[in-house]
């Protein structure tokens, strides 16, 4: 997605450890008008795919896959990050390593959100490592249902997540994906 490349060169910042920062469009401010778009796109890439619910994790995924569920007149699932170790039986659990605060969270969704004749679509702002759409993942196969794809709106190509995911013959999609960042420069992938 053309936009995508384009607001991050201009409103991205580059942090030390391959991160970067999007606040001004994404992750804290929200530019409602793009994040239409973003939905849009997301609808267009799976609109043969007859997905039954999008799935994403707290926070930053919620608002990128509810501008999906908008586009694709689909309800919005979204994990949970449970403090406590105390799980109860009511739940689809997992572990994701945060890639940003470095801990480790559990993962819940409800079971009575996902059912085995769910066709889902995964959704979240970055894909770095891969640890937290492999979480969700591994949520979606726990209750029997259909992992029909993932979309990132940013990957980050240079640390292997998406790339892992794709030998492992699941359909990743992402907005854009860059492929090389240091303090000057930012080389996005041919897609
Ligand atoms: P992964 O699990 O693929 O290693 O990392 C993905 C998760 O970490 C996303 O849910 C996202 O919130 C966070 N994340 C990873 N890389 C970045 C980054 O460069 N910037 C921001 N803002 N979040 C990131």
């Amino acid at each position: 997605m053309k936009k995508m490349e384009d607001k991050i060169l201009a409103e991205g910042e580059i942090l030390s450890g391959g991160v970067l920062k999007v606040g001004s469009f994404l992750n804290q401010q929200i530019d409602t008008v793009f994040m239409k778009e973003i939905g849009e796109e997301i609808a267009s890439l799976y609109k043969d795919d007859e997905i039954t619910k999008i799935l994403t994790i707290e926070a930053s995924g919620i608002p990128i896959a509810v501008s999906a569920g908008f586009a694709m007149n689909l309800p919005v699932v979204y994990a949970k990050k449970n403090k406590s170790s105390n799980i109860s039986g009511d739940v689809y659990s997992t572990v994701v390593q945060s890639f940003t605060h470095g801990n480790k969270n559990n993962v819940i969704v409800n079971k009575e959100f996902i059912s085995p004749d769910d066709r889902i679509l995964i959704v979240d702002d970055f894909l770095a490592h891969g640890s937290a759409l492999t979480g969700l993942i591994e949520i979606v196969e726990m209750a029997g249902a259909t992992v029909v794809g993932c979309v990132a709106a940013i990957e980050k190509g240079f640390q292997m997540g998406g790339d892992r995911l794709r030998e492992k013959g699941y359909r990743i999609e992402s907005l854009a994906i860059i492929e090389e960042m240091d303090d000057t420069e930012i080389v996005f992938r041919e897609q």
